[in-house]
Parts: structure tokens; sequence; C-alpha cells
């Protein structure tokens, strides 16, 4: 079929896209309209954490649909509890909320931690709310999460901003202490910074505020929308550092493809009273069936190992890589990792590599100067092979 048949335009202008209409996914694979295959290396942005259309995805969408799809957030439903039951036998939280965004998870989170502040007032009787978040960090985009981020340009794009949220700099515990007042509720990070281009916090400083919110009484979120489920070879990346957060944020991973997120938080935490928090789609069957059928294959008995064993794979090989075509570098956790290019010629590589014939590359370069690595966590070592391969060919093309 002829791309020129879509009406494109007919979807609101939001990004530049590739002239490409994909229509049939399988694992790693993706296939355009004309036929053309592609090894796909964004997986939805590190959610399609089993690849393109696993089997039991399928299942479990096609079961729970033909059974019940929708009852009504007043009432309970049985696949509902079940990942509730998973999530928190597997984290050290005890209860789930679940959205259907990372940036609606989020907003939960925020409500949660300013609830919290109403009832934990300062020495003066004062509500606390100010959220310390981080220089270059993601949390979404609707206007409260677009305030948290640190993202250059976002605090004018749609000014004002959401106020109380502060930003200090990651992996410096000084720059954090420096902004703790008597209004301050929580602090919260992502344990890698994703879009920033995959930069870890260090395990010292995930202790380090840990230890800092617990002197002050003040809560430690984690958004884990992209980190959690799996992505980092453990099921959550804050188990990375050995330390306990009140709130996990996740999102990407946990509905593996389809439309699904969570907040979840410790028993003493969790203050919503009645009407607080909400939405009509929050814990929908469909959509938590599917989260079950992920949950069970990440937990299955050898899975996350897998992940470290290949996410160190990947690590050695794009170091070797790097080395081969003087390059600076990588860095990352598990199966997200990132290829420092040392200049700004990650745009090019994306074009270079998708246009490949007779199969193409799916590379992300968030960052001009980087490549970020988001294969499924089923990803084989071939695929992994096949694609250092691909992109050793691109960066000789490019005369590295
Ligand atoms: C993607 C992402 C979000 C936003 O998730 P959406 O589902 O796009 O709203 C929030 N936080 C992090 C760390 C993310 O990577």
């Amino acid at each position: 079929m002829e791309f020129s048949q879509y009406d494109v335009n007919k979807l609101m202008y939001i990004t530049n896209r590739p002239p490409l209409v994909f229509v049939e996914g399988d694992g790693m694979w993706l296939t355009d309209n004309n036929g053309k295959r592609y090894l796909d290396y964004l997986q939805g942005w590190a959610v399609n954490c089993l690849g393109h259309s696993p089997a039991c995805i399928h299942d479990a969408l096609v079961a729970q649909s033909k059974k019940l799809i929708n009852p009504s957030p007043a009432f309970y439903n049985e696949p509902s509890i079940e990942l509730a039951k998973l999530l928190t036998e597997n984290s050290c939280f005890d209860r789930v909320f679940f959205a259907n965004s990372g940036a609606e998870a989020n907003e939960g989170a925020f409500k949660l931690a300013r609830k919290w502040g109403k009832l934990h007032k300062n020495a003066a009787g004062e509500n606390r709310y100010e959220i310390i978040t981080f220089d270059h960090s993601f949390h979404g985009r609707t206007i409260a999460a677009m305030s948290a981020s640190g993202k250059a340009g976002w605090d004018t794009i749609f000014a004002p901003q959401v106020p109380g949220f502060l930003k200090a700099d990651l992996n410096d515990i000084a720059s954090v202490e420096k902004l703790i007042t008597d209004k301050t509720v929580a602090i919260m990070l992502e344990p890698v910074q994703g879009e920033a281009g995959v930069i870890p916090a260090t395990r010292e400083f995930m202790q380090a505020l840990r230890a800092l919110t617990k002197k002050h009484n003040i809560l430690l979120i984690v958004d884990e929308v992209q980190t959690g489920m799996g992505r980092t070879g453990e099921m959550f990346a804050y188990q990375l550092s050995g330390i306990e957060p009140d709130i996990m944020t996740l999102g990407k991973g946990i509905g593996g493809g389809v439309p699904l997120a969570a907040l979840l938080a410790r028993e003493e935490i969790a203050v919503f009273e009645a009407g607080d928090q909400g939405g009509t789609y929050n814990g929908n069957p469909v959509m938590t069936a599917v989260g079950v059928a992920v949950a069970k294959a990440l937990l299955a008995p050898g899975f996350l190992q897998s992940v470290q064993d290949k996410g160190n794979y990947l690590s050695q090989e794009l170091i070797k890589l790097s080395n081969k075509h003087g390059l600076a570098g990588e860095r990352g956790e598990g199966l997200l990792r990132a290829l420092k290019l040392g200049k700004d010629i990650g745009p090019q590589i994306v074009d270079k590599a998708r246009d490949l014939e007779p199969f193409g590359l799916l590379l992300n370069s968030p960052r001009p100067d980087l490549l970020r690595f988001m294969p499924s966590l089923n990803v084989t070592k071939e695929e992994l092979d096949q694609m250092l391969t691909l992109l050793s060919v691109v960066l000789t093309e490019l005369g590295q």
C-alpha cells in the first residue's frame, strides 16, 4: 500500500515523524506498509518489554475482553486485584492505584505527597507541599508533570507552571540539601534519568537521599515509569541501591504495550480519602489482565537474570564498538543503555540506520551526542549482535 493513501495530516501535528506507516510487529521486528522490515531498538520507548505482539498479551486481551471489559471503577474487578497483589508482593509497597499513563501516575504521586504534607504539617502548623526534583528529569506531559520535569525550556512553554517544584542536580546531595525548607514534602527522581540520556543516580546518592529524607521526615518518590518492570535487570531500579522509597510510579513496561500505569505507596503513606483520587479507567480489567500476564513473564525464574546477563553483554560490546570507532564510551543499567558519541551525530545515525537495506534499524537519539538502546527484555543475543553489526556499518559509512 502506498503511503500517499494515508491522510496523515488529519492527525494533529505534534512532532516530525519519518514517512513510514507501521502495520505489523513481531518480537524485535516491525514491518511498514511497503513490506520493509526493521529491527526495533525503541520498542515503543522502552514499553514493549516482551517485544511486539507477544502471545501472552494477545491471549490476555482476548480472554479478558470475552469475559468482562468494564464494570466501572466503582466496583472491584479480578485482574486489578491480582496485579496489585503481584506488584506489592514483589516490592516494598503495600497499596496500588492504577492509571493509564506515566504522567497520570506521577500526578497521583504529587497529589498523594501533598495530601500527606497536609496531614504532616510543619512546626508552624502549615501544609507542606514543595517537591524537589532534578535538572534534566522527565516526568511526563501534563502541566504538573512538566512543572516537575527539568527539561530545558519546559519552564516557559506553557507558563505559568504549577508552583512548588524545585530543581536540584542529580548525584549532588548538597544541591538537594540546600533546597529543603519547612515546606518540603518530598524528593522525587528517576533512578536512571531516561530522556536526559540514560544517566544513573549512583548507589551512594540514592542512599544519601534516603538518609536525608528520613532525617527531615520527607517522602522519597521514585519515578520508575522507564526503569521499572525489569528494565534494569532488577524488577525495580530502586532495588539496585538497597533502599526502600515511600512512593513509586510505574508506566511503560507495566502494560507491555497497552496503556497501563500505577502509583504505589507504603501503607502509612497511602492517605487518600474517598473522592481524593480516581479516574474512569483506573484498574480497567482488560489492561490489568495484560499487566498480570506481563508481570508473570518478568517474574518467571531466570528471566531477570537473563536481562542482567544481556545488559552486561550489550555494555561490553558497546565499549568495543566505541573503541573501534573512536566514540566516547557507554553507560546505563540492564537493558537501558546509551552509547556516547562524543559529537552531535546521533540524528544522522538514526536516519541512516532506518534507511539501511534490505532491512532497517530503528534507533533513538534523545540527545544529539548519544544513542539510547531500549530493546525488548527478551531480545536474543543474535538480535543484539545484529544491531551492533548494522550500527558499525552506519558508523563506517559516516566516516567514523
Ligand atoms: C515516559 C515517562 C513518563 C511519562 O509517561 P507517559 O506514559 O508518556 O505519560 C514519566 N516519567 C518517566 C521517567 C518516563 O520515562
